[in-house]
């Protein structure tokens, strides 16, 4: 542990180091590197290459590691919804569209702007010691009386994690039309809190904003036109689901005469940077679509196999030129934050559902959790690969079995890291993880705190009444 923990809402200093493993996997020009080292300074890095050679060019310069493990990208984890943080295990086996009728719309009336921060700060904890430095974040809950978003923004900033947000409110049934929906789903309250969170996002630190779309199905078509316009309007970029269920294709079919992906490009929505999560049933004049404009997917291997909802092509979707994330999706439909589980699960699945081992390999994957994810959100240009000039987002694996033996480096992360190799994570040159644990957030402190406030709403919700928690009051 750590000999001090830096106080809730301060970050540890941009530090010079030198940080050497016995393999750098750098996502980049430079490829895998044998005892390699990475020089961070002023939050950037200065110089990557043999530890040697940088040693002797730095001789005064601080080291972290002992020459064994890995050094890697911060990977991206290009798909979440940290409004779910404290409603994970909730209704596991129901449907996609019975689980968003009976557990997320119960929970959005009554989810603070608190909650979303202290929900945020429990699960960064997660995503930083599996390896994540960048969440795309999309809050998925909308309460009348509070823009509760906006305290993802503050839970990010506090620990530290660099971030894109958006708040992807629904107004509507599959129809189009909520019979009888109350005063506060209107358009206006909607737009309103986009624009808190835009808000809080030019004020924060790494957090930026993108106009969210929960699905199309899940708004009106006014809301849907609306969103557009802001779009085109106010330059945004978009955070949607597209094609996550086969239900989603028929609704859409009934609704509108064709499918999502048609429909998003008839609204305008790919004039704008988008990224769309899931892309399961996409069919190959879609794949077309997405990949002529520039849409990039986020994948979420362990989501789309509880949810039981397919197996997304990605082969077929990296081979036309599109860029794919991987993400861990919300905590309650994973049920955990646990990214390097998602890297994993990203290759197995393609592996069996191809019967071939060779349809995806080891660096794909790791491509794909860092470079690609940074391509999905456009921000490769800061990150996603050890390149000098970019910012210092990385990630060292060392102290554990799991990384001990380095037969194949790259096919050892995806197919055998877990959490507990993570030893130091950086941020923009900010240790966040040291020694295994967090600096920013205290876990057992959070931990403690988040119980409570997960059993008051699992009571205020009525969805522990109704079965959906066994957990008793704080
Ligand atoms: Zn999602």
């Amino acid at each position: 542990m750590p000999d001090a923990r830096i106080p809730a809402g301060s970050r540890p200093p941009q530090e010079e180091v030198l940080v050497r493993a016995a393999w750098v996997l750098t996502s980049g020009p430079a490829g895998e590197i044998e005892d390699g080292a990475v020089h961070v300074r002023d939050g950037r890095i200065a110089e990557v290459g043999p530890y040697r050679e940088l040693r002797g060019r730095l001789p005064g310069a601080a080291v972290e590691g002992d020459g064994t493990g890995l050094l890697i990208p911060g990977l991206v984890n290009t798909h979440t919804h940290l409004s779910e943080a404290l409603a994970t295990g909730m209704g596991s086996e129901l449907t996609l569209f019975e689980w968003g009728e009976r557990i997320v719309g119960p929970l959005g009336t009554a989810l603070t702007t608190e909650d979303a921060r202290e929900g945020t700060r429990l699960r960064a904890i997660e995503m930083l010691l599996s390896g994540v430095t960048t969440v795309n974040d999309m809050f998925v809950h909308s309460n009348p009386g509070d823009a509760a978003s906006v305290g993802v923004v503050a839970g990010l900033e506090e620990a530290g994690l660099r971030g894109v947000v958006s708040f992807g409110a629904e107004d509507a049934d599959m129809s189009g039309a909520r019979p009888g929906a109350p005063p506060w789903a209107g358009i206006g309250r909607i737009m309103a809190e986009h624009e808190a969170l835009a808000e809080a996002c030019e004020a924060a630190d790494l957090v930026s904003f993108r106009y969210g779309i929960g699905t199309l199905l899940g708004q009106s078509d006014a809301l849907l036109e609306a969103g557009a316009d802001a779009c085109r309007d106010r330059g945004w970029a978009v955070h949607t689901h597209l094609a996550e269920v086969r239900e989603e294709l028929v609704a859409a079919t009934g609704r509108w005469g064709r499918r999502t992906v048609p429909h998003a490009l008839a609204l305008g929505l790919f004039e704008r940077p988008l990224i769309a999560g899931h892309g399961v049933w996409v069919t190959e004049p879609d794949i077309e679509i997405l990949a002529a404009h520039g849409v990039a997917i986020a994948h979420n291997p362990v989501a789309n196999m509880i949810l039981g909802s397919g197996v997304c092509p990605v082969p077929r979707l990296r081979s036309a030129g599109i860029a794919v994330g991987i993400g861990t999706d919300g905590a309650a439909s994973n049920d955990g934050q646990d990214m390097l589980q998602a890297v994993k699960t990203a290759a197995l699945l393609q592996k069996v559902h191809a019967l071939d081992p060779s349809v995806i390999d080891a660096p794909a994957v790791l491509r794909m959790a860092t470079l690609d994810g940074a391509r999905a959100l456009g921000l490769d240009h800061l990150i996603g690969s050890l390149e000098p000039g970019k910012r210092a987002d990385l990630v060292l694996l060392q102290d554990s079995v799991c990384v001990a033996v380095l037969h194949d480096p790259c096919g050892q992360l995806v197919y055998g890291a877990s959490p507990r190799a993570v030893r130091s994570v950086w941020v923009d040159g900010r240790r966040l993880v040291d020694d295994h644990a967090c600096t920013t957030v205290d876990e057992a402190e959070q931990t403690g705190r988040s119980r409570t406030l997960a059993a008051r709403l699992a009571v205020a919700t009525g969805l522990r009444a109704a079965g959906f928690s066994r957990l008793g009051p704080g």
